[in-house]
């Protein structure tokens, strides 16, 4: 398996697996996919359908990894990394009746979906460090759940120092403190002054900085790196699967609560996998350039707004340019022009047909809090269920695009209502049960620091910190 950047597509170095997984982004800027998607037979699909969450992981991400990791190397870290994640299953699904059900993903150690890639990059990190008897800076931007999910997974490794930048208080307070009581020595933790997308700057001005990415080994966990996307789209074949096992479901949509779009985007390659996906509905909440986007052609940021649902106040999705390049048929420079223009005014538009084209699979929707505090309510009144407000923006984007769906619909559900429970005890008089791992979150030490949005400060910190 052979990795192109969507900013350069004839660039003649060897970029597999396990080159790719430690660089994250491209150092030209751009992000790696895969030269070609490998795609399964309707016989082999058929075959998957019993699979179990391992075995299925096993089976889909082998296809990626080229003679980087082995089946049984996947398979030892499928067992081990999902082995805590809920009592019966890794994935709960719950139908709520009217053809849509709620997929469970916050069952993993932080409660949170972003646990599924995390714990898995973690130990694929851990195999090719060891191989190479390296050791790495890891830096990462968080709207909030990446975070903890990185801090849970990379804690006490001696071959990684992690470095987490959070939007100064722009995350709710169970988030900042899961990030912030972890005790261990590699982790640090950096509330800036500014939002999401300022960190995830950040974080990419440091990557595309040859001399110092060199002298620290930098390296990412956020969603641009490839083996983030990779993880995801198991629970995309896992829960289709469940669903097709009565054998006249032929199609399955999906709608996906969205901000950096690397969840979404996991559902597009289990659709080009050969996964019977009709639709895949892109959920934002009023930080709505996706939504817009899939509605109008036009990708146009603005300024980021604060909302119940804070791990999606994002503006520049950065999972997006991956996309973007298969809509620019595979044409890296025009690519590379497209996000100039970015940069430079703000926006860019793709033609009517192109639109027409990608509509055939996503349809994109806003909600706004309103609609969400509603919804939470709507669905404890009617099925006793209590769901995060990330969740309840993709379930009411669910019902809202019913009408235009012919199979039977799965909302993913990507954090544990508690992580927002401010936002859920607006709705509802109902709190959930602190998890008996988090009963003294909200009373032990916290320690991280604070800093303006500067680079150079930056740099100075993570220097200091080092220990490549
Ligand atoms: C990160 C996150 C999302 C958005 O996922 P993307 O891959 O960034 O689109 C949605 N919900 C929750 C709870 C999250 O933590």
């Amino acid at each position: 398996m052979h990795y192109i950047s969507t900013r350069n597509e004839h660039n003649n170095f060897t970029n597999n697996f396990s080159k790719i997984i430690m660089e994250g982004l491209a150092s030209d800027g751009g992000l790696y996919i895969p030269k070609t998607f490998p795609k399964f037979s309707t016989s082999e699909i058929d075959n998957m359908v019993n699979m179990d969450y391992t075995e299925l992981c096993t089976e889909i991400i082998s296809k990626y990894c080229g003679s980087c990791l082995t089946k049984g190397d996947i398979k030892k870290i499928a067992m081990d990394s999902y082995k805590n994640f809920g009592i019966n299953d890794v994935a709960p699904m719950i139908n709520i009746g009217s053809d849509i059900n709620i997929l469970e993903l916050f069952h993993g150690p932080t409660l949170a979906f972003k646990d599924f890639a995390l714990q898995f990059l973690s130990r694929v990190f851990n195999i090719f460090l060891e191989r190479e008897d390296k050791k790495i800076t890891i830096i990462g931007a968080t709207s909030g759940d990446t975070g903890s999910a990185a801090i849970e997974a990379f804690k006490k490794n001696s071959r990684a120092n992690l470095i987490i930048l959070h939007p100064k208080g722009k995350v709710s307070e169970f988030q900042r403190r899961q990030m912030t009581t972890v005790n261990a020595d590699n982790i640090f933790n950096i509330a800036i002054d500014g939002n999401f997308d300022d960190c995830q700057a950040l974080v990419k001005k440091l990557l595309v900085d040859k001399d110092f990415n060199v002298k620290h080994n930098l390296a990412s966990i956020n969603s641009i790196n490839w083996g983030r996307v990779l993880a995801q789209v198991v629970y995309y074949f896992y829960s289709s699967f469940k669903l097709m096992k009565n054998k006249e479901v032929k199609v399955v949509n999906f709608s996906v609560p969205t901000g950096n779009f690397g969840d979404a985007y996991a559902g597009y390659v289990a659709k080009k996998m050969g996964l019977p996906i009709e639709k895949i509905i892109i959920a934002t909440n009023s930080n709505d350039i996706l939504s817009n986007f899939f509605q109008n052609g036009i990708y146009k940021i603005s300024k980021v707004v604060p909302t119940l649902s804070p791990s999606m106040d994002i503006q520049v999705a950065s999972n997006f340019e991956r996309l973007l390049y298969e809509v620019l048929d595979f044409d890296s420079a025009l690519v590379r022009q497209y996000m100039n223009e970015l940069n430079n005014v703000g926006s860019f538009k793709v033609s009517k047909e192109k639109l027409k084209t990608l509509n055939k699979t996503f349809l994109g929707l806003c909600v706004n809090d309103q609609l969400t505090l509603d919804r939470i309510k709507t669905t404890y009144n009617y099925t006793n269920l209590v769901i995060d407000p990330h969740t309840a923006v993709g379930l009411e984007a669910a019902y809202s695009q019913k009408k235009n769906l012919t199979g039977p619909c799965i909302v993913l559900s990507t954090a544990h209502p508690i992580k927002f429970s401010d936002a859920v005890s607006r709705a509802i008089n109902t709190v959930s049960e602190l998890p008996v791992k988090y009963k003294s979150i909200l009373t032990l030490k916290e320690k991280y620091d604070s800093m303006p949005n500067n680079l150079n400060i930056l740099k100075k910190f993570i220097a200091s910190k080092s220990n490549v």
